[in-house]
């Protein structure tokens, strides 16, 4: 009789430790997969993507998890918004320097004469519509006028 009590004891002890074990990966599983989700949601707005990432891990558990780890975007869309921020914030200091006085280097605007700061001649404005015209152009682009050929002199101004 004790033995039959022992017997079954023990049937007892091994189902609650094989749903104990059961239980943990199916969490672990669980949380791989919520994880995923997490991971694709933040790296891409493609629903599809996101199925399909989910999926991978659903069926394919740890090695789906790798492989998904492989095919995944590389950035996420905060890193690449922030990426696009850069270049633009780039781009917006080249057209600075492109405006930038050649020779105080300091910010100027396109239709300038002359530098506000050191009084260096920018452009020349047109006879005909008073347009600011690039120094080496020989006719105005807007109103046709001919610009008279002699150069506008490019001595600075010191300012001191
Ligand atoms: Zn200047
Ligand atoms: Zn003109």
């Amino acid at each position: 009789m004790p033995q039959f009590f022992l017997g079954e004891e023990f049937l007892l002890a091994t189902q609650l430790l094989v749903a104990f074990i059961g239980a943990y990966f199916m969490a672990f599983w669980l949380g791989l997969v919520f994880w995923t989700y997490k991971d694709i949601k933040a790296r891409s707005r493609d629903a599809i993507t996101h199925l399909l990432a989910v999926v991978l891990v659903v069926l394919f558990n740890l090695p789906g998890l790798l492989l998904y780890m492989l095919l995944r975007p590389q950035e996420t869309l905060a890193e690449r918004y922030e990426r696009s921020l850069e270049e633009e914030a780039i781009l917006h200091e080249l057209d600075q320097r492109k405006l930038a006085c050649p020779n105080c280097k300091r910010a100027t605007q396109e239709d300038f004469l002359i530098c506000p700061h050191c009084r260096i001649p920018l452009k020349r404005a047109c006879p005909g519509c008073g347009r600011a015209l690039n120094m080496a152009w020989r006719a105005c682009p807007y109103c046709t006028a001919p610009v008279a050929g002699e150069e506008a002199p490019l001595q600075p101004v010191q300012t001191a």
